[in-house]
């Protein structure tokens, strides 16, 4: 950067836009901060399943969290559901996609990620008097992992591969039976709340975090369409421009104008693709419930399916999914007549639609004076709800390095932009691995697309790598895809070969078995009288108003929106998402 930041200005007014707006206003009170965006291009409206961080980012910024939920047609979401990802054979989704075969599935929970109460409660080591799972630090350790211990047993026959989300978090059950995390006495059931995530209504988020904390937080709220970019001679962007001939001067600008990159286009910087990522299509769309009771499940459900995957997003009033594919494998229409036939006997609130994009990131995040946040920068696929979760940790990584230079007084000098831009890289390199590894270790060869991708995890190496990212050094329960995410998704493909090291103390199994009984038996305790989960986000959130009740609410709200982006569809050529689009 050249000089201090006094001013900055946020492009963009989806939910990319407007969090970092109100993060930024929140965190730097003495800093301008404006936001513009363009009333010719809506919100992209997409995106409604998210992970942990998001709950602690809102207490942040100081939104209540039921209140927002409330706002934003929001419900607990416990963890994610994978279901025929390593199964062989055609299975009937239309009429079978709310069940399965304990074989064919595994959930990926966040309750495991709490160490305050499953650790440390847990598993001493009795002669040298220390918590397995924690290092001299008192971190989570690399080689002591409670996961070890788990997979011994199933090792020597005593667990099946589905136990393992059973035994380590307590939402298993309560996802299993469609039960809430809080019981009738608001006593949450999944240890702290950072057990839980949201599923969100994304047309419904931007204005509540306007209304509430950017615009009270003083954020200088703009509209225009940005045609001209204004630089000085070495490459930094002095102001931007409208169509109407606005003019907007920064020190710093946020580039949040997700897949239209207005800024970050014309910053010069590699664009690198991930040709390893087919699955850059999807047809999407919001569902009306049939049988609520059945199908709100406090959960995202990850359905395998031919040429792809198919989410299941269940919000208080609705459903949202889509069928994300590749498109190599199968043409849009094919795409489009599967995704119906998926959701045959079902309503559709809005005719599903087409969406594409090119897997890729730019090289570095952070150029000269802008910043590209979420997927603005890097776009993988929607996979394990990660887009928004990106976005967040680049404008909080943003936001933490301004905070270091206000506090020494100094300009934000290259050593900040490049751990910047090294973290963020990582992160999404991380996560493309995750994603991408979900296809690779299938053992399915019934379809080309599977067996495509089956060669390149066997051409590649990925079980090797994915054990090898169980054992890096600092991966714990904080990070970006933490330690157990990686063995729960090895042992759900039949990874877990004789080969993979553990480290477990003989000495110490039974006691482990123990406490894994212990937990599973607990967790199903206290899951029996839990509410259905319905239920509970009837009463406690939505006060007893039926979900068609609150769907009738928001759909004057939709159709404005779908008349908005249909208008913007015929006037662009309706694709969106390549570099430089
Ligand atoms: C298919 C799909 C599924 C997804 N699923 C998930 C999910 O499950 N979980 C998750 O976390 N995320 C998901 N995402 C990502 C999520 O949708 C986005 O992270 C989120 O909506 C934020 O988008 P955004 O604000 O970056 O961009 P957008 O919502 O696209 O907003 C862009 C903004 O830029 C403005 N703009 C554009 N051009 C100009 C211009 N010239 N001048 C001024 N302003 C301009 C527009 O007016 C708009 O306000 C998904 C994305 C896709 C594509």
């Amino acid at each position: 950067m050249k000089s201090k930041i006094k001013s900055i200005v946020v492009v963009g007014g989806g939910v990319g836009g407007w969090f970092s707006a109100a993060w930024m206003a929140v965190k730097h009170p003495n800093i301008k901060v404006t936001i513009i965006e363009s009333d010719k291009i809506p919100p992209i409206g997409v995106g409604e399943s998210t992970l942990p961080q998001l709950g602690t980012m809102m207490k942040e910024i100081g939104l209540e969290e039921r209140d927002w939920m409330t706002h934003t047609n929001s419900i607990y979401k416990l963890g994610n559901k994978f279901v025929g990802w390593n199964i062989e054979g055609k299975r009937d989704h239309n009429t079978n996609h709310f069940w399965c075969s304990r074989w064919d599935e595994q959930y990926y929970g966040f309750s495991y990620a709490l160490p305050e109460k499953n650790i440390t409660s847990g598993l001493y080591h009795p002669l040298e008097k220390k918590d397995l799972f924690r290092n001299s630090k008192g971190q989570p350790g690399v080689d002591d992992k409670w996961n070890d211990y788990w997979l011994q047993l199933l090792r020597d026959g005593r667990k099946n591969h589905w136990e393992m989300a059973q035994d380590m978090q307590e939402a298993t059950y309560l996802m299993d039976y469609n039960k809430s995390p809080y019981d009738w006495n608001d006593n949450l059931l999944v240890g702290t709340w950072q057990g839980v995530t949201y599923h969100v209504d994304a047309n419904r988020f931007p204005e509540i975090i306007r209304d509430k904390i950017a615009i009270p937080k003083g954020v200088n709220h703009l509209h225009g369409h940005i045609t001209d970019i204004n630089k000085d001679d070495d490459g930094y962007i002095t102001s931007i421009v409208t169509e109407d001939g606005e003019e907007i001067t920064g020190d710093l600008f946020l580039d949040c104008t997700g897949f239209h990159r207005v800024l970050t286009k014309t910053m010069d910087i590699e664009w690198i693709p991930m040709p390893e990522i087919t699955t850059t299509d999807i047809v999407v769309a919001p569902i009306k419930y049939k049988d609520v009771k059945k199908e709100f499940r406090p959960y995202t459900m990850s359905n395998a399916m031919d040429e792809g995957w198919l989410f299941v997003i269940p919000l208080y009033n609705r459903m949202g999914s889509g069928y994300v594919f590749d498109k190599t494998e199968i043409s849009v229409e094919d795409a489009m007549k599967k995704y119906k036939k998926y959701w045959e006997g079902h309503e559709f609130i809005q005719e599903p639609q087409h969406m594409s994009w090119e897997a890729g990131k730019y090289k570095t995040q952070w150029n000269k004076n802008v910043v590209s946040i979420g997927m603005t920068g890097s776009m993988i696929e929607p996979m394990e709800a990660n887009i928004l979760g990106i976005a967040q940790a680049g404008f909080q990584l943003c936001s933490s390095l301004i905070a270091r230079a206000e506090e020494n007084d100094e300009v934000i000098g290259r050593g900040s932009l490049h751990a910047y831009n090294k973290n963020i890289d990582w992160l999404v390199e991380t996560i493309k691995r995750f994603i991408l590894f979900h296809y690779t270790l299938t053992d399915r060869e019934d379809t080309p697309f599977w067996k495509k991708k089956k060669q390149l995890g066997i051409d590649e190496n990925h079980k090797e790598k994915c054990w090898r990212e169980y054992r890096v050094p600092g991966n714990n329960a904080e990070s970006g895809v933490p330690d157990f995410m990686w063995a729960m998704m090895a042992v759900a493909m039949g990874k877990f070969d004789d080969d993979i090291k553990l480290n477990t103390k003989p000495e110490l199994m039974e006691q482990a078995n123990e406490k894994f009984s212990w937990l599973r038996t607990s967790a199903k305790r206290n899951g029996v009288n839990a509410p259905n989960a319905y239920e509970w986000h009837k009463k406690v959130l939505f006060s007893d108003k039926s979900h068609d009740e609150v769907l009738q609410e928001n759909l004057e709200k939709y159709s404005k929106i779908v008349k908005i982006k249909e208008k913007v569809k015929s006037s662009s050529s309706g694709t969106i998402a390549s570099p430089g689009n």
